[in-house]
Protein backbone atom coordinates (compact mmCIF):
# COMPACT_ATOMS: atom_id res chain seq x y z
CA UNK A 1 0.00 0.00 0.00
CA UNK A 2 1.38 3.31 -0.47
CA UNK A 3 2.51 6.00 1.89
CA UNK A 4 3.02 9.89 2.10
CA UNK A 5 4.76 11.78 4.17
CA UNK A 6 2.66 14.06 5.59
CA UNK A 7 3.91 17.59 7.81
CA UNK A 8 1.58 20.09 9.64
CA UNK A 9 3.50 22.86 9.28
CA UNK A 10 4.32 25.09 12.28
CA UNK A 11 1.63 27.54 11.41
CA UNK A 12 -1.50 24.62 11.69
CA UNK A 13 0.29 23.40 15.44
CA UNK A 14 0.56 27.01 16.98
CA UNK A 15 -3.12 27.40 15.67
CA UNK A 16 -4.18 24.30 17.07
CA UNK A 17 -5.45 22.09 13.55
CA UNK A 18 -3.16 19.90 14.12
CA UNK A 19 -6.31 17.50 15.27
CA UNK A 20 -8.89 18.80 12.55
CA UNK A 21 -6.52 17.96 9.65
CA UNK A 22 -5.63 14.50 11.31
CA UNK A 23 -9.28 14.20 11.63
CA UNK A 24 -9.73 14.95 7.97
CA UNK A 25 -6.79 12.37 7.02
CA UNK A 26 -8.39 9.72 8.85
CA UNK A 27 -11.91 10.90 7.74
CA UNK A 28 -11.42 10.12 4.45
CA UNK A 29 -10.44 6.72 5.49
CA UNK A 30 -6.22 6.89 5.44
CA UNK A 31 -4.16 5.22 7.98
CA UNK A 32 -2.20 7.21 10.14
CA UNK A 33 1.11 4.49 10.43
CA UNK A 34 3.51 6.85 12.30
CA UNK A 35 3.17 10.25 14.07
CA UNK A 36 6.41 12.59 15.30
CA UNK A 37 6.44 15.99 16.79
CA UNK A 38 9.49 17.60 16.43
CA UNK A 39 11.79 21.08 15.45
CA UNK A 40 13.14 20.94 12.53
CA UNK A 41 16.94 22.06 12.53
CA UNK A 42 18.42 23.57 9.30
CA UNK A 43 19.96 20.63 7.98
CA UNK A 44 16.89 18.62 7.55
CA UNK A 45 14.99 21.75 6.14
CA UNK A 46 18.00 21.98 3.50
CA UNK A 47 17.85 18.40 2.84
CA UNK A 48 13.88 18.46 2.83
CA UNK A 49 13.63 21.57 0.48
CA UNK A 50 16.67 20.82 -1.81
CA UNK A 51 14.82 21.35 -4.46
CA UNK A 52 14.13 25.02 -4.13
CA UNK A 53 17.18 25.91 -2.38
CA UNK A 54 18.25 29.58 -5.02
CA UNK A 55 14.53 30.21 -5.79
CA UNK A 56 13.17 33.85 -3.80
CA UNK A 57 11.39 31.94 -1.04
CA UNK A 58 13.67 29.56 -0.32
CA UNK A 59 15.26 31.77 2.63
CA UNK A 60 11.77 32.97 4.16
CA UNK A 61 10.80 29.50 3.72
CA UNK A 62 13.32 27.42 5.92
CA UNK A 63 12.66 30.31 8.73
CA UNK A 64 9.35 29.98 8.67
CA UNK A 65 9.79 25.59 9.26
CA UNK A 66 12.12 26.21 11.71
CA UNK A 67 10.30 28.88 13.69
CA UNK A 68 7.67 26.48 15.81
CA UNK A 69 7.19 22.93 16.58
CA UNK A 70 6.70 20.15 12.97
CA UNK A 71 3.74 17.37 13.51
CA UNK A 72 4.80 14.76 10.60
CA UNK A 73 2.70 12.08 9.71
CA UNK A 74 3.55 8.73 7.87
CA UNK A 75 -0.15 7.83 6.34
CA UNK A 76 -1.04 4.96 3.80
CA UNK A 77 -3.28 4.50 1.57
CA UNK A 78 -4.25 3.38 -2.10
CA UNK A 79 -3.29 6.56 -4.28
CA UNK A 80 -2.44 8.60 -0.72
CA UNK A 81 0.04 10.56 -2.33
CA UNK A 82 -2.21 12.23 -4.85
CA UNK A 83 -5.26 11.81 -2.41
CA UNK A 84 -3.53 14.21 0.00
CA UNK A 85 -2.71 16.45 -2.60
CA UNK A 86 -5.87 16.85 -3.41
CA UNK A 87 -7.40 17.40 0.20
CA UNK A 88 -5.12 19.98 0.90
CA UNK A 89 -5.69 21.96 -2.03
CA UNK A 90 -3.58 24.36 -4.11
CA UNK A 91 -0.56 26.34 -2.69
CA UNK A 92 -2.15 29.55 -2.30
CA UNK A 93 -4.37 29.58 0.26
CA UNK A 94 -6.29 32.32 -0.89
CA UNK A 95 -7.50 30.62 -3.97
CA UNK A 96 -7.32 27.07 -2.86
CA UNK A 97 -10.57 25.61 -3.09
CA UNK A 98 -13.44 25.73 -0.11
CA UNK A 99 -13.65 21.81 1.14
CA UNK A 100 -9.82 21.71 1.25
CA UNK A 101 -7.45 22.30 4.03
CA UNK A 102 -5.95 25.11 2.82
CA UNK A 103 -8.96 26.62 1.24
CA UNK A 104 -11.11 25.93 4.34
CA UNK A 105 -8.26 26.92 6.91
CA UNK A 106 -5.24 28.94 5.70
CA UNK A 107 -5.47 32.85 4.29
CA UNK A 108 -2.93 35.01 3.14
CA UNK A 109 -1.43 36.92 5.91
CA UNK A 110 0.81 39.00 3.80
CA UNK A 111 4.16 37.06 4.67
CA UNK A 112 6.70 36.07 2.51
CA UNK A 113 5.89 32.71 2.23
CA UNK A 114 2.98 31.00 2.02
CA UNK A 115 1.75 29.55 5.59
CA UNK A 116 -0.52 26.97 3.89
CA UNK A 117 -0.65 24.66 7.08
CA UNK A 118 0.55 21.63 5.40
CA UNK A 119 2.97 19.57 3.45
CA UNK A 120 1.99 16.30 1.22
CA UNK A 121 5.04 14.45 -0.73
CA UNK A 122 4.39 15.19 -4.44
CA UNK A 123 5.52 11.51 -6.11
CA UNK A 124 6.02 8.01 -4.73
CA UNK A 125 9.78 9.11 -5.21
CA UNK A 126 9.49 12.74 -2.88
CA UNK A 127 7.51 10.45 -0.42
CA UNK A 128 9.97 7.50 0.03
CA UNK A 129 12.77 10.42 0.40
CA UNK A 130 10.97 12.82 2.42
CA UNK A 131 9.80 9.70 4.93
CA UNK A 132 13.78 8.64 5.25
CA UNK A 133 14.17 12.33 6.02
CA UNK A 134 11.76 12.64 9.01
CA UNK A 135 11.38 9.12 10.31
CA UNK A 136 15.02 7.63 9.33
P1 LIG B 1 2.14 22.42 -3.42
O1 LIG B 1 3.05 21.70 -4.38
O2 LIG B 1 0.74 21.95 -3.37
O3 LIG B 1 2.28 23.89 -3.48
P2 LIG B 1 4.14 22.09 -1.60
O4 LIG B 1 4.17 22.36 -0.13
O5 LIG B 1 4.74 20.81 -2.10
O6 LIG B 1 2.65 22.11 -1.99
P3 LIG B 1 6.16 23.52 -3.04
O7 LIG B 1 6.01 24.05 -4.41
O8 LIG B 1 7.01 22.31 -2.82
O9 LIG B 1 4.73 23.34 -2.41
O10 LIG B 1 6.70 24.71 -2.15
C1 LIG B 1 7.01 24.46 -0.81
C2 LIG B 1 6.44 25.53 0.06
O11 LIG B 1 7.09 26.76 -0.22
C3 LIG B 1 4.95 25.85 -0.16
O12 LIG B 1 4.09 24.99 0.53
C4 LIG B 1 4.89 27.26 0.39
O13 LIG B 1 4.88 27.26 1.81
C5 LIG B 1 6.19 27.85 -0.10
N1 LIG B 1 6.07 28.47 -1.41
C6 LIG B 1 6.07 27.85 -2.60
N2 LIG B 1 5.96 28.70 -3.61
C7 LIG B 1 5.92 29.94 -3.04
C8 LIG B 1 5.82 31.27 -3.54
N3 LIG B 1 5.79 31.53 -4.84
N4 LIG B 1 5.78 32.28 -2.64
C9 LIG B 1 5.85 32.05 -1.33
N5 LIG B 1 5.95 30.81 -0.79
C10 LIG B 1 5.98 29.78 -1.62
Amino acid sequence: VEETLVLVKPDGVARSLTGEILRRIEAKGYSLVDIRMLQADRTLLAQHYAEHEGKPFYEPLVEFMESGPIVALRVAGNRVIEGFRSLAGTTDPTTAAPGTIRGDLARDWGLKVQQNLVHGSDSPESAQRELALWFG
